[in-house]
């Protein structure tokens, strides 16, 4: 187990505007590659990979403003070992170098930007022709989504000191969200574990999450699990699909700003947030509810979010 210990802390000012028992669970503050999740699930995939043999180059996808793939440049980086990243989307073509792009070009990492349709055959191609050059290549699945990375969020959940009734956080791709259900089982709690989806409609996103909860848990099989209330993937407030978000929603995510001294994008971790909020003032989640989101980062989506001026009054 790798313990990476990061902060909970109490935000007083938000529960007391809401009337709720709130706190927050800091993995935008992660002390490497600039934080968030993708710290969480690349570290352990990282090590696994290794700890097998240290690959030459490593290869991902994810979008042009990836969390994932800035965390993976970052650490090959470290480590001196080459990265080639397939990424859908535009270069940014501004005057400024923002967000993730800044760390990925600085890496040096090669970049393809490709159409979505193509990217499993781009990097198909590309591994067979670092492999006829002799080169071990390590392939990391987009996002970090795999089991291994799912059980950083395992580990995560044995960092808490209490026991919260809810846990509420920004679901992708599935392996963070089925992570925390797994570890709250294990641990015997009772919370409920609510994903808020930043993009997925309801089926799919519902979907991905249990495929990738029964297959880490079929790796825990000497474990009985008395309570398993089902995967909570919530499709309210996707707010029409990844990356897009209302004139509304940036107002309220800088009043949260205000409210908490903490940043919130809205891509990931403002999306959930303000998601949260609206459970709360809808009833869904009770007034005095304990409940704890778990900030999985987000600040260089916001550094690279556009018209953002524009929305702020
Ligand atoms: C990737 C990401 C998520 C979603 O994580 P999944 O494990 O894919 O569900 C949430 N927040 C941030 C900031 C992310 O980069």
């Amino acid at each position: 187990m790798m313990l990476m210990n990061s902060q909970v802390q109490k935000l007083y000012r938000l529960g007391h505007a809401l009337g709720i028992d709130i706190s927050i669970k800091r993995d935008d503050l992660l002390p490497m590659y600039m934080g968030g999740n993708k710290v969480r699930k690349n570290k352990y995939i990282f090590k696994e990979l290794v700890e097998e043999k240290i690959p030459d180059i490593i290869m991902t996808n994810g979008g042009a403003e990836s969390n994932h793939a800035r965390v993976c440049a970052l650490m090959a980086a470290e480590w001196g070992i080459d990265c080639h990243l397939v990424l859908h989307g535009e270069p940014d073509d501004s005057d400024y170098l923002h967000g993730n792009q800044f760390f990925i070009q600085s890496t040096g990492a090669v970049v393809d930007y490709v159409a979505p349709s193509c990217i499993a055959e781009t990097l198909a191609k590309q591994k067979v022709e670092y492999e006829k050059k002799g080169l071990n290549v390590a392939v990391i699945p987009g996002g970090g989504h795999s089991v291994t990375g799912a059980k950083a969020y395992i580990d995560a959940v044995v960092e808490l000191h209490e026991e919260p009734e809810y846990i509420v956080f920004a679901s992708g791709t599935g392996a963070t969200h089925a992570g925390i259900q797994a570890g709250v089982e294990l641990r015997g709690w009772k919370t409920r574990v609510i994903g808020i989806s930043i993009a997925r409609e309801q089926l799919r996103g519902q979907q991905a999450v249990e495929e990738i909860y029964n297959e880490l848990m079929g790796t825990y099989s000497d474990k009985t699990i008395e309570q398993y209330a089902g995967i909570e993937f919530n499709a309210d407030y996707t707010q029409g699909g990844y990356g897009k978000y209302s004139r509304y929603s940036i107002q309220k995510l800088s009043w949260l700003v205000g409210k908490t001294g903490i940043a919130f994008d809205p891509v990931y971790s403002g999306k959930a947030m303000l998601g949260l909020i609206n459970m709360i003032e809808s009833g869904c989640i009770p007034r005095n509810a304990k409940v704890l989101f778990w900030h999985t980062g987000g600040l260089l989506n916001l550094q690279s979010a556009k018209k953002l001026s524009f929305f702020i009054e």
